[in-house]
């Protein structure tokens, strides 16, 4: 049984009074959560604050983002090592903003997730294809080629200490999200593809669909066999939107 996470991802977001609002608001609703492990990402420069605001809580603190390298002059970065030394339990790697706006590739992502593995960060991976690529029909050469770069660098195993977040890039931002189904047919491939190298490992991945998931769509994401939660963005700042979406997971 492969317990449902729900990833809030603030992205360049807020300001330290909003941060706190927004923590003591999740806070305060989480005891209408019974079954998934709330967690969330804030900006670089709030995090501190915001381990000591989620001190005693169960709520899991993540990064946005981390340096490939482990320390040095790597001016503007930010090591694996800092991050679990503030407390982080999880780090985004390979977001589609990562990926796009600033061109970082596959075989780079690959390193930032050994990097964070390495500190003993459970990495989110994300992946997932662009708008036109899914018109293509290559969705799965996609998403397979992404799974393909961190293979190829940590191996197969690797995913028993990791999460991977789909997230269709047409579906991030826009208020356009996947089906159900279609975002359950990628979720299989993505297990599938994990079971044909370590059966053990490709079942208790959590694999998260991510992509403008909302308290209004979220139950029936939720309710697919291989989406095991979700990493939100938009509905990830508004306290409400967010204890909703993992209440839906509580099913
Ligand atoms: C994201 O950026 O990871 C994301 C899923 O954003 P949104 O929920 O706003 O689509």
């Amino acid at each position: 049984m492969r317990q449902p996470l729900v990833a809030g991802n603030w992205k360049m977001n807020g300001s330290l009074a909003s941060a706190k609002a927004l923590v003591e608001g999740i806070k305060a609703g989480m005891g209408a959560i019974s079954t998934a492990e709330m967690a969330v990402c804030p900006p670089y420069v709030y995090i501190p604050r915001v381990a000591e605001l989620l001190a005693g809580s169960a709520i899991g603190l993540g990064a946005q983002d981390l340096s490939d390298q482990a320390a040095g002059a790597y001016t503007g970065e930010v090591a694996a090592d800092m991050l679990t030394d503030i407390g982080c339990k999880y780090v985004i790697v390979g977001h589609s903003e990562r990926r796009n706006i600033y061109g970082e590739s596959d075989a780079f992502t690959a390193g930032k997730f050994v990097a964070a593995r390495k500190a003993g960060l459970v990495p989110i991976l994300c992946v997932g294809e662009l708008l036109e690529e899914r018109e293509q029909g290559v969705t799965e050469q996609v998403v397979g080629r992404q799974l393909d770069a961190i293979i190829a660098l940590d191996g197969a195993a690797a995913f028993g200490s990791a999460v991977i977040a789909y997230e269709p890039v047409w579906a991030i931002g826009t208020g356009k999200t996947a089906t159900p189904d279609q975002a359950q047919e990628v979720h299989a491939f993505i297990r599938g593809k994990l079971a044909a190298l370590d059966a053990a490992v490709a079942g208790q991945v959590q694999i998260l669909y991510g992509g403008s998931m909302n308290p209004g769509n979220a139950a029936e994401l939720l309710a697919m066999p291989d989406i095991d939660g979700g990493l939100i963005g938009g509905a990830a700042l508004k306290p409400a939107d967010f204890l909703a979406i993992g209440k839906a997971a509580n099913a």
